[in-house]
């Protein structure tokens, strides 16, 4: 409670540029920009810093990128380095959305302008724009993928047994990603056509709301080791006498490693490929999602195509550089203090049938796909 009342606090301060959609003072050739991503230990963020890099610095900017191990308390640093080295338009993706408030409201007390980078910043009006992907859509696909595949959608009636995970609970991302694939599931926990049997996150059931659900069935920080560890409980608890599990809505391809990982571990009787292996989802195509798609270990991940969104980042930068008004916004998000004027863009479910699409969109070479696959 501490904390949320000092952000709040400190948001009021520097209400007076908040939010602003319109357009702003030029600025010089070969400034800086700042890019604040949260992690080098997922793949994406990786691609993501580095590819928004390498387009502003062939622009002329001066380019400071930094990743924060994903603590809170580096990535304020890293950020207040930036404004000290004078950066003109800091980029961030957050580790934690509330947590990095302080600093962004210091990058905008120094005339900094704040864009928020597929994950929103929360409860400071010191967040100018926001670029992503529809949250929720990428939920839809997973849960419509689940829906298919069970043949729920031509009249299958189960009962189905299916274990949920959501993402990090400092990610503002997870709890959209799990609305979407929530709202197109319940209504089978309505009809008693999908179960969930653990008692996983407190037992969902058809009255379950996303509120009170998506915290409790999160995994910290997106990863692979507690996914493994959850399941695994999972699996001791209700599966080890070899109940069937038919599907795992998984918002993450790190997330469905552990689960896999699980599996193979407690119950060697699952094969991928046969009617015995759950119908699995993901999110980010990541390396290992495609070799497991080949391997019908996963059966979908949500492909967010980062070359699009650093394109769309890109072109808000050059925006705001050049004095302009910010074109392209199509949509907002109420980050608790503000709506945060947004370009979002669209996320696609890959499986086995259009898993060569990755290369088609550039997004990896066919050599590395050949590789992997
Ligand atoms: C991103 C996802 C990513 C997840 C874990 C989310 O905020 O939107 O693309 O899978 O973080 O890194």
């Amino acid at each position: 409670f501490a904390a949320a009342v000092m952000v709040v606090g400190l948001g009021a301060c520097s209400s007076s540029r908040g939010g602003t959609n319109g357009a702003s003072e030029k600025l010089d050739k070969g400034a800086t920009i700042g890019i604040s991503m949260p992690t080098k230990s997922e793949e994406r963020w990786n691609k993501d810093g580095n590819n928004l890099k390498a387009k502003l610095e062939k622009a002329g900017y001066k380019v400071i990128l930094s990743f924060a191990d994903d603590k809170p308390a580096q990535q304020n640093a890293d950020i207040e380095n930036m404004v000290n080295n004078n950066a003109k338009i800091v980029v961030v993706a957050s580790k934690d959305g509330t947590a990095v408030g302080p600093a962004v409201e210091k990058a905008h007390e120094a005339g900094a302008k704040v864009i928020a980078y597929d994950r929103l910043i929360m409860n400071t009006k010191a967040v100018d724009y926001y670029a992503t992907f529809q949250l929720e859509q990428v939920g839809v696909l997973e849960a419509k993928y689940i829906i298919n595949k069970l043949k729920l959608d031509q009249g299958a009636k189960g009962p189905f047994n299916i274990e949920l995970f959501t993402g990090s609970p400092d990610d503002n991302n997870a709890k959209y990603f799990f609305k979407g694939a929530w709202e197109l599931l319940q209504p089978y926990f309505k009809s008693g056509a999908l179960v969930s049997p653990s008692k996983h996150g407190g037992g969902i059931t058809a009255a379950n709301t996303v509120d009170n659900t998506w915290q409790k069935i999160s995994v910290q920080s997106w990863k692979t080791a507690q996914a493994q560890t959850d399941m695994e409980s999972i699996l001791d608890s209700t599966y080890a006498h070899g109940k069937k599990l038919d599907a795992v809505l998984s918002p993450y391809d790190g997330i469905t490693q552990g689960v896999i990982n699980a599996i193979q571990t407690k119950r060697p009787d699952m094969k991928p490929g046969t009617d015995s292996w759950p119908v699995m989802t993901g999110q980010d195509a990541m390396e290992i999602a495609i070799a497991n798609i080949a391997k019908d270990l996963q059966g979908e991940t949500v492909f967010k195509d980062v070359n699009k969104l650093g394109d769309a980042v890109y072109d808000m930068v050059l925006e705001i550089a050049e004095g302009k008004k910010v074109s392209g916004i199509n949509g907002k998000f109420n980050n608790g203090q503000i709506d945060v004027a947004s370009k979002l863009l669209d996320p696609v479910s890959i499986t086995k049938d259009n898993l060569t699409d990755l290369v088609k969109a550039n997004y990896i070479t066919q050599a590395r796909f050949d590789q992997l696959t």
